[in-house]
Order: C-alpha cells, then structure tokens, then sequence
C-alpha cells in the first residue's frame, strides 16, 4: 500500500514564503566600514524580489548560474534568496583562493553574472579576461543599489520549482587536487537547514541572534543563513570585520547566542577576551568545525565563555556540510568536567539525517571499538551524489561517500578524527595521528600554533616532523620538544624535526596547507 499523503515541493519558496509570512519584522545588521546597518528580513525580501528582476532583465533564465564574491553581509543574503527562489543557480566564489582556481571555478560553473564586493572587485578584474562566459560583473554596493533602485518592485512571478533542482553551487577548496563542484538541491538546503533546527543539532530558533563568521562563499556559511530565515532569528553579518575585537563587539552589543565559525577565530577571540572584560554571556552555542578543535581552545573557551559552549561539528562541502554534531547526552552532568571535556573534543555523531559508518584502511567495515581506525562513509539526503562532471566517480560508488577523512568509532557512536587519509602517517607499519600530535604539541607553552607531516623515510618508510610557530620571546629546540613530548605520546610518535616559522601556511578555506608543508621540508632537504 502506498502513502496517501501530499507531495509538495521542499523548495526555497517554503523559505521564502515563510519568512515574508512570519519574519518580516526581524531584523539583520550588517557591519560596513560607516558603522552598523541595520535593516530587516522585509527589507531583504524586497530587495531581493527588485533583484530577480534585474536578474532576469540581464537574460538570466531557469537553472543558470549567478555568481557571489562577497562577504557575509545583508546584500550577500539578498542573493541567497532571490537567484535560487527565480530558479537560477548561486555560485558562491572563495576569493581567498589562488587566482587561477578562481578562473577554473568560473568557467566550470559557466556564471553569467557576478555580483562583488567593491572590495572584492580587483580580484575578478585581474582574470576579467578569462572569464569567456560573465556577461555581466555587478559591484556591491554602487552599480548594485543603482540597479535596485531602478527595478521594478512588482512582486517577481516565482516559479513553481522542482525539489530537486539546483540550488546553490560551491567547489571544494581543491588542496589535494583540482576544484570539484558540489551542486546543491532545493532540497536538500531546506532538509539541511531544517537539521540545524533541531534540538541535538544547534537548536536554532527565533530567540537566537546568530553570527555567521563562517565565509557565505564556504559551504553556504554551514546553512545559518537559511536557518535564520527559516526560524526567524535574526542575523548579525560581520562583513570583512573578521578582527577578534569587531567580532566581539557584535557579540556584545547585538547579544549573539549562536556564532558560527572555524577555530582559528576563537583562539583569536579568546586572546581578546583574555586582554579586555568583555560581556559574552549570550553566548549559549558557538558550532565549530572544519578542523579539529585543540584541546587547549575548548579548555579555554569554557574557563573564559562557559563550559559547553563551543560545540564541535564536523562536514565537508560534500555534506552541505553539518554531517555530525558533538553535543552530550543527560548523563553527562554526572561525569568529570575532565570526561564531558574529552566526550566535546570528538566530533560527536551523526546528526539525525546523516548516516556515516567507518571503512577499515584494509577493506571492511570498520567496529566501533575505541580502537580500530577507518575512512568515513558518509549518505544522506544533503550528501553529494556526484561531482559537477562526474570527476572522482569512485568516491560515491555504492551509494555512500567516501571522504577521505581517517577516524576511530566509539561504542556509543561517536567519533573521533585522527587524520586525513592522505596526512596520516605511517611509520614502521603503525599509524601516527598528525592531528592529535599537532593538538598534542600545542599544549607547549612556548607554541602558538602547530603542524604535522610525515617525512619519507627509508627505514620507517615515514617519520613525523613539525613546524610551529612560537610564542613571542620563546625560544624552542627538537630536543626540548621531544623531551617534553616523552610524557604525552608514544615514543614512536616523537618528532624527528623541528622547524620554527613565522607562518603556518593555509589553504584558501584556512585550513593548513599540508601540501606546502611538505614541499617546504622537501626544499629543505635539499
Ligand atoms: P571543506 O570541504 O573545505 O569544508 O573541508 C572539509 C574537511 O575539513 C573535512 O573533510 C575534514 O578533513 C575537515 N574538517 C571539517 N570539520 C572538522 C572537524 N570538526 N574536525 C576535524 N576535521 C574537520
């Protein structure tokens, strides 16, 4: 017997419509260089329905794709509504990546039109020339307020759409390979957003003010954007203002309660809270993910904001990309801050939605022991299917998602991630964790920040060796390292080398770029 309920289309419009129906009052401020801007949800509907005008004055039709090179502000949200609602697909572009990505992104989308940010504009402008399919580049805020103004502000005829049709478009960050393009659903934006919703994901709701520190050109900046206007809570954009004190003083004045963002910017917030009072008690939940969180950040962040604020999450541009959520069952409240501390740091369980099991690096699935290692497999109804082009095909053989990411599996069904598979290293046939070595290393007191690589190595076939960056006026040697590293990993695991720098090198998304780690050692050696 079939189901004989209604098949309506879980599309943007059911955002859309939500929000010009119930959120038309909540408010949205955007930090610009004069100050605080502040406007509302009805503001942004309007606009964006004068943009789906402009839009398709330009010729933009069904299922083709506009391009955003901006920063998270209330002109970036615009877009976010008014090209997937009028059919056409957003393309959002990471300017932080190296210029020719940039052109290779862009052409691969075949975007018509791209909206940037006037401070964003130079980078496009240099590769002008090699973008054969823009016919059209509008900069935010000049030609943009100029072409809204002039727009019609009859309500734009939406389309009925198809759930299943493209809604948004991002590229991985491509360190390990050429960019590869994650096309969106409106379903599965709607189904991922609704995820963020619930309770035992982030809980977000209409009392929440959230601050989206995470780029709106990074994997939809994690969802918040349509979480917001889905549930009706309003939305504080930083803009460029990524400073630890600009973000702390929106924390402040606006009463954030969830802030979204990569660790990198908590440690800088909290180096900020260490100096100055700062008032962060709204604060109730701060999702943090694409990398590991350190030890020594959680810590911190619950001495200074308050325990189990910052929650530990885990995704990929593949998984849209809140695939897993580290939040504490009741029975928590009884076990040792030292245990809840431990339990956080892992990157908690799937969120209800996501499906992920464990594949042994030797071909079967992994148990969920504590101990045994494996790549995670990941499927749900936000996960890719495929690559724009069909490259690495053999990554979704089999209806799950291979995605490169190494980690031990717990009884309960937690997770913990030691690697990637292509950082892991293997030394005289045992694995060493460059993560849990990097977050290791960086409970020295001299080290400011760390890195792990595997070095070839005829004997052991691969041997760690780190870098770090110090502390001001530290001064620290391999044999100091290793010596204070005796009492906190197993012997094999100690560093063969050290190498003090004043950078660790990052890729576009921030993350560190392991791969010019290597060729920096590599040059070395020579
Ligand atoms: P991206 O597609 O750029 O968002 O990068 C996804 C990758 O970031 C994942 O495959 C992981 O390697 C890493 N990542 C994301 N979240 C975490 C986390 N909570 N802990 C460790 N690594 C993470």
């Amino acid at each position: 017997m079939r189901g004989a309920m209604m098949d309506t289309q879980l599309d943007l419009q059911v955002l859309r419509l939500r929000a010009e129906r119930f959120h038309r009052d909540v408010g949205i401020v955007t930090r610009t260089a004069d100050g605080l801007a502040r406007a509302t949800f009805g503001d942004v509907l309007d606009r964006a329905n004068r943009l789906a005008h402009v839009l398709t004055d330009l010729g933009v039709r069904r299922g083709e794709r506009v391009a955003t090179m901006c920063w998270n502000t209330q002109a970036h949200l615009e877009a976010y509504v008014a090209v997937p609602c009028m059919g056409a697909v957003l393309h959002t572009l990471n300017f932080r990546l190296p210029s020719d990505h940039i052109v290779q992104i862009v052409n691969a989308g075949e975007d018509r039109v791209i909206l940037v940010d006037a401070t964003t504009r130079p980078i496009i402008d240099a590769i002008r020339s090699q973008l054969p399919t823009v016919e059209r580049i509008i900069v935010i805020p000049d030609d943009y307020d100029l072409l809204l103004a002039d727009a019609s502000d009859d309500p734009y005829p939406w389309p009925d759409l198809d759930e299943d049709d493209a809604a948004a478009m991002c590229f991985t960050s491509g360190t390990t390979g050429e960019p590869k393009g994650v096309v969106y659903s409106h379903r599965s934006v709607m189904l991922h957003a609704m995820a963020l919703l619930q309770t035992d994901t982030f809980g977000v709701g209409r009392r929440d003010v959230i601050l989206p520190v995470v780029p709106m050109f990074h994997v939809n900046a994690w969802g918040f954007p349509y979480a917001a206007l889905l549930s009706g809570a309003p939305l504080v954009m930083p803009g460029p203002f990524l400073q630890p004190d600009a973000l702390a003083d929106l924390i402040e004045s606006e009463r954030v309660t969830v802030a979204a963002g990569v660790p990198t910017i908590w440690f800088g917030l909290i180096e900020e809270l260490d100096r100055n009072r700062r008032d962060t008690s709204s604060l109730r939940c701060v999702p943090c993910g694409g990398a590991a969180i350190p030890e020594t950040l959680m810590s911190d962040f619950d001495r200074v904001v308050g325990e189990g604020v910052l929650v530990h999450a885990w995704g990929m541009t593949e998984t849209s990309p809140i695939a897993s959520v580290a939040t504490l069952p009741a029975e928590a409240d009884d076990w040792s801050p030292e245990d809840r501390l431990r339990r956080r740091l892992r990157q908690g369980s799937a969120i209800l939605g996501a499906e992920i099991r464990l594949w042994s690096l030797d071909g079967a699935e992994a148990p969920w022991d504590g101990e045994a290692i494996g790549e995670i497999e990941v499927r749900g109804p936000w996960v890719a299917s495929s690559y724009l082009g069909g490259q690495d095909a053999e990554r979704f053989a089999g209806g799950w998602f291979r995605t490169g990411d190494v980690a031990v599996g717990y009884p309960d069904g937690t997770f913990q991630i030691v690697d990637r598979t292509k950082d892991v290293i293997k030394s005289g046939g045992e694995w060493i964790s460059s993560v849990e070595l990097e977050g290791t290393i960086l409970k020295h007191p001299a080290v400011r920040e760390s890195a792990v690589v595997g070095r070839p190595d005829e004997k052991w076939s691969e041997r760690p060796i780190a870098f770090a960056v110090l502390r001001p006026d530290e001064a620290l040697t391999i044999a100091d390292l290793r010596d204070w590293l005796e009492a906190h990993v197993p012997r094999f695991w100690l560093p063969d080398d050290l190498i003090v720098v004043d950078e660790i090198p990052k890729t576009g998304t921030g993350k560190i770029d392991k791969k010019a780690l290597r060729l920096a050692d590599q040059a070395r050696a020579r």
